[in-house]
């Protein structure tokens, strides 16, 4: 995520700006929407059906955060129908994240959990006030927390000690955290708290 405190703001202000069409819309007269649309006929023209199952192949879900600058399949070498991919802003271990992760292990087979944090994420610049903001703003506070942290390290320890302690979750023994730097590519592995 790599919005700041700014971005992230509910007012009317910001959202004229995040409303205006990307540059490649604007081309073609549409909406971004449109513009993937089209993206997405050009792409099955060329697809051809890879015969798979929904099993991941390599028996691997990676929790990552859902920033732009992070290209998963790229960064780790990933092919179509590898893994199970589970984002959200942060990256962090939420419940529904476990959700997935014990669907992913359950239903359909991955053994390993590979969790992503990342350098320069928007979630080290609010803090958990975020949410007594929105309720002074809309007249009422969510449910969720915010997850925000100030170190990305620890978060990847205590995301991998959220894994490791589910019950729900049949494969513990292969977790394994990284943070992504955005400027070099490179994963740093981050051991868990001894
Ligand atoms: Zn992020």
């Amino acid at each position: 995520m790599t919005v700041n405190v700014i971005a992230m703001s509910t007012s009317a202000q910001s959202s004229a700006e995040t409303d205006a069409p990307v540059a490649g819309a604007a081309r073609s007269g549409g909406t971004v929407t449109d513009r993937l649309v089209e993206a997405n006929a050009l792409y099955a023209g060329e697809f051809r059906d890879p015969g798979m199952d929904a099993r991941p192949v390599l028996r691997v879900a990676v929790v990552a955060c859902m920033d732009a600058r992070l290209d998963l399949h790229d960064a780790l070498g990933l092919e179509l129908g590898d893994c199970h991919t589970i984002r959200n802003a942060g990256g962090v271990v939420t419940d529904d994240v476990i959700r997935s992760l014990t669907i992913s292990q359950r239903a359909l087979g991955t053994r390993s959990v590979i969790l992503i944090h990342h350098t320069n994420c928007g979630l080290e610049s609010i803090t958990e006030e975020f949410r007594q903001e929105l309720e002074h703003e809309v007249g009422q506070r969510p449910v969720w927390a915010v997850e925000a942290y100030k170190d990305a390290d620890q978060d990847v320890r205590q995301s991998m000690q959220r894994v490791r302690t589910s019950p729900f979750l049949l494969h513990t023994d292969d977790i394994r955290g990284f943070v992504f730097d955005v400027t070099t590519g490179l994963l740093r592995e981050i051991l868990p708290a001894s």
